[in-house]
């Protein structure tokens, strides 16, 4: 066994208790005040130099080398999901109606297991690296906003590291690829006027309802009619709302959805497209609307440079044919501001079993020893990164 198993090892009990401690508090986006203040009071009491509050609850831990030599960062999310924990879990939430069941409890887990066994290989380091936990990643982001507060500047960081854990690749397996691994993401809100009335006389009315049905279909045919099928493209309408009861024609509807994209142009391209087609309804059916387009996270793109040096870190760490590479994502990531302002990768750490929960159901559980292969991950690529010498 090599040092930094033994290191490992020794505090493997660690890392997963800190996971347990974080599952118990789960907190949903921006209000992650205690698990904020529970990983800054770790990275403090490794004497790092700490700071909080960015972005509201986002922390920074910088552990510093030597004035020169090149920066990592290493990235994990704070921010829970608003589901009831259906696990029976011995530490499952204490938080009503708050659940960690996108794995972020492990992710930070692995970022701060990272903090505490590299705290023993600084001689082996040079440059810094910034442990970064980022609140609000489920949406509205909170890595924009940190980056606007500077955290990747002075000094700059050159390499941004992060992980997911992953049910879509098998426990034991580390899924990594270079370019572009998650989809654009951005948000609408829309909402149609019309005019109401009685249910028995539509000649009298515009039906608010109608004419949101007909949006809901013509934006499926934006997908199948007008993307070249070889692009992989998503509208989804998960929210609408209309009408009060059985006769009345209502005056106003409103829908709510997302798009998805890999392709910068059709990205680009989305607000024209989306506003053209329910003009062009709104106007035919005597309705008029509001169109809140919000663009949301770029594409998570990986740099294939960065992509090839953590993959043979990885099959260092669970072997060469561990390492696969990973079916690409129409879910979104907002990792992919830091990825476009430094060299990155992003990858998935494998959580799949036979019959095992999905991200974000009330049953999401992971076998925990992942978690201590993810460390060794981080370890290894600060170890490769910022040799001395
Ligand atoms: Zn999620
Ligand atoms: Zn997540």
């Amino acid at each position: 066994m090599d040092d930094i198993k033994h290191i490992l090892n020794k505090h493997a009990d660690a890392i997963i208790q800190i996971r347990r401690d974080l599952h118990r508090i789960p907190e949903p986006a921006y209000t992650e005040a205690k698990t904020s203040a529970y990983v800054a009071d770790y990275l403090n009491k490794l004497c790092l130099n700490v700071t909080t509050g960015i972005a509201k609850f986002g922390v920074l831990g910088a552990k510093v080398f030597s004035d020169s030599g090149n920066s990592l960062m290493l990235r994990s999310e704070l921010d829970a999901l608003p589901i009831n924990e259906e696990t029976n879990l011995s530490f499952a939430s204490n938080h009503e109606g708050a659940m960690h069941a996108c794995g972020h409890d492990g992710h930070m887990a692995m970022v701060l297991g990272a903090a505490l066994v590299i705290s023993e290989l600084s001689d082996r380091l040079s440059g810094r690296i910034h442990f970064v936990f980022q609140p609000a990643e489920e949406g509205p982001g909170g890595a924009k906003p940190m980056i606007e507060e500077g955290i990747m500047d002075n000094p700059r960081v050159d390499y941004t590291l992060g992980c997911h854990l992953w049910p879509g690749v098998k426990e034991g397996q580390v899924g990594i690829k270079a370019g572009p691994l998650m989809a654009a993401m951005d948000r609408f809100d829309l909402t149609v006027k019309g005019k109401g009335g009685h249910g028995a006389m539509p000649h009298l009315c515009v039906d608010a309802l109608d004419v949101g049905t007909q949006i809901v279909n013509a934006l499926q045919r934006i997908v199948s009619r007008q993307m070249n099928p070889l692009s992989p493209t998503v509208i989804t309408v998960g929210q609408f709302q209309a009408g009060t009861t059985f006769n009345i024609i209502p005056e106003e509807a409103y829908l709510s959805g997302t798009t998805r994209t890999f392709d910068r142009e059709i990205w680009r391209s989305w607000p024209q497209r989306l506003e053209t087609v329910v003009k062009g309804i709104c106007d035919a059916m005597g309705a008029s609307y509001s169109l809140d387009y919000q663009p949301g996270y770029p594409v998570t793109e990986n740099d294939s440079w960065m992509a090839d040096e953590i993959r043979s870190v990885a099959e260092s760490v669970v072997g060469t044919e561990n390492v696969i590479i990973p079916e690409s994502t129409m879910g979104g990531e907002d990792i992919s501001f830091f990825l476009q302002r430094s060299k990155g990768c992003f990858y998935f750490l494998g959580v799949g079993r036979e019959g095992c929960a999905p991200l974000h159901n009330p049953k999401f559980d992971f076998h925990e020893g992942v978690l201590l292969t993810g460390v060794e991950i981080y370890c290894r690529a600060a170890l490769k990164l910022l040799r001395m010498g």
